[in-house]
């Protein structure tokens, strides 16, 4: 089984803070990437755009 690993920019609508990050989707078709939250606190309001490697 090929492994999908996936280059996933994740910008914060709060503050327009912008992570780049490497993920893989996972079964419920999100990507994994260990984010947590923006340094301004905001966790959910999130603009997430993947691309495969
Ligand atoms: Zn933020």
């Amino acid at each position: 089984m090929v492994e999908d690993r996936y280059r996933v920019v994740i910008r914060c609508l709060r503050c327009g803070e912008k992570y780049i990050l490497r993920g893989r989707l996972n079964e419920k078709g999100e990507y994994g990437t260990g984010f947590k939250k923006c340094i301004c606190g905001n966790d959910h309001h999130l603009y997430v755009e993947g691309s495969p490697e």
